[in-house]
């Protein structure tokens, strides 16, 4: 995919670093939510300190060398549940129970589901404009906006999957013409039920993307892979950004089953563990996986968001992350 990165215009290093999307919020911030949830603070002044929060996440990665930027997510909570808010066609349910004692507010499908107006764009240039490196532009997929949401209104999973990817695929179109050039589609959901990809989930994909100037990232958690592989090849992204590390890197043996054809954003830091791994041992899982694929298509990041570890977790992670790879980096020239 790198004659597809070269005719968007950007020049990345071998084995470009990136973050997968969220970090934590700095407790300035997570007060001013609550103050803002109790209605003791006006949206202006929230918005603010989430600027403040993004300027400090897009230097710090700067500091650090990542290649490829995000804006850190200072101002969503769940991935679902933002974008539901924002679209026409949802409401939102009481308290439901998740696992363990868990609650969360889950999106209801109540209307037929449509684009209001751009969502993330407004985010996205604020934060491309601090930086010269490549901001992502980032969105929720249609799978799993489906799958984490109640459907009272389309008559199956299908078509609400469907009419999602119509919506999202314009939120993605206003991304590309703001001038995002590297596009992430989250689909955690998306090996939740395997059957789906085949039914529909590679259509809605398809939707999403399909004729829109832009190099895609699907990023995909929760490690159900063996069940959707080599299926999911068939998904319209260039780059799959999967958590390796936290499942033992099991993924590389799937590799050897089946030739991995797309680019790779190899996740080498587990991001459910304080342990800041050390240099050495993420520079092996990167020589692992360079046995498998060529370094043409490797990208490098942390396996998931990084919004449930601390700042200097996280930025501990990501410079070890940086560090190995530029050993690597090293020797590939
Ligand atoms: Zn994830």
């Amino acid at each position: 995919m790198q004659n597809k990165l070269k005719k968007l215009g950007l020049k990345l290093p071998p084995l470009p670093t990136t973050t997968v999307g969220s970090f934590p919020k700095p407790p300035y911030l997570l007060e001013a939510r609550k103050k803002f949830d109790a209605k003791q603070l006006r949206e202006s002044e929230l918005r603010l300190l989430e600027e403040q929060a993004t300027k400090e996440w897009i230097a710090a990665q700067e500091e650090i060398g990542i290649d490829v930027l995000v804006d850190g997510e200072m101002y969503r909570g769940d991935m679902a549940a933002h974008f539901a808010a924002a679209m026409s066609g949802f409401k939102t349910s009481g308290l439901v129970r998740s696992y363990g004692n868990r609650y969360y507010r889950k999106p209801i499908i109540v209307d037929e589901v449509k684009w209001p107006h751009p969502m993330t764009v407004d985010w996205w240039k604020f934060s491309q404009k601090l930086t010269k490196k490549p901001m992502k532009g980032m969105i929720t997929g249609p799978y799993t906006m489906m799958d984490w949401s109640f459907n009272e209104h389309y008559p199956n999973r299908k078509e609400a999957c469907l009419s999602l990817a119509e919506a999202l695929r314009k939120e993605v179109k206003a991304l590309a013409d703001a001038g995002a050039k590297i596009i992430q589609v989250d689909e955690p959901a998306i090996s939740a039920r395997p059957e789906e990809l085949r039914d529909f989930a590679l259509e809605a994909m398809k939707i999403v993307t399909k004729g829109i100037d832009a190099y895609f990232i699907c990023h995909i958690c929760y490690g159900a892979f063996e069940f959707i592989y080599p299926d999911m090849l068939e998904l319209a992204v260039d780059n799959f950004d999967l958590e390796t590390s936290n499942s033992e890197l099991d993924l590389v043996d799937l590799f050897k089953e089946h030739p991995f054809t797309k680019d790779l954003s190899f996740g080498v830091t587990d991001v459910h563990t304080h342990v800041v791994e050390d240099v050495p041992t993420i520079e092996k899982r990167i020589r692992k996986v360079l046995e498998m694929l060529k370094p043409e298509q490797l990208w490098i990041d942390p396996d998931c968001g990084l919004k449930t570890r601390s700042r200097e977790e996280s930025l501990g992670k990501l410079r070890n992350m940086q560090q190995a790879v530029n050993k690597v980096r090293a020797e590939l020239d």
